[in-house]
């Protein structure tokens, strides 16, 4: 599932340098085409995060990266004071733990809400920044409110 590629022409927010190397590049390569991909196992489809040679659930280590929905629940927060990247980060710095649909916990940032006590429990869905690193540009999977389900249809008759 897509949730659309970094918005053209946006200036990239500087970001601490990512971890890469097997596993993460193939990671950062889905989110720059605009895709949230985790490794799932092949006999049994369990999604590990983060980036595993081996299934967290079974062990197995034929692994496949596939294609999340990308919508979630907050269920963590937490508003960083100090500063650890050299002031790269602007303080206070807010991050959360999303609860994926797919399964996995996902450390992300709120994108148009306040990282706060009111935002566990709130339905979000993923959007993709555009940032750099001293690697370069890259894609970020944010997570941003996502709009009310559409009421079910009344039943026929
Ligand atoms: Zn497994």
């Amino acid at each position: 599932m897509s949730g659309g590629g970094p918005v053209p022409g946006a200036a990239p927010e500087l970001r601490p340098d990512r971890t890469l190397g097997p596993g993460h590049d193939e990671f950062w390569n889905w989110c720059a085409r605009g895709e949230l991909r985790l490794q799932a196992c092949e006999e049994h489809g369990h999604i590990s995060w983060p980036v595993t040679t081996a299934c967290n659930t079974c062990g197995s280590t034929r692994l496949v990266w596939q294609a999340l929905s990308g919508r979630g629940t907050v269920v963590s927060w937490c508003s960083f004071a100090r500063d650890y990247y050299d002031g790269v980060l602007p303080l206070p710095w807010p991050v959360i733990v999303v609860a994926l649909e797919d399964g996995p916990f996902f450390l992300s940032n709120p994108h148009g809400f306040e990282a706060a006590p009111e935002s566990i429990g709130l339905p979000v869905r993923l959007k993709f920044r555009a940032c750099r690193d001293s690697a370069g540009d890259f894609a970020l999977p944010l997570f941003e409110p996502a709009p009310a389900p559409l009421p079910e249809p009344p039943p026929p008759g």
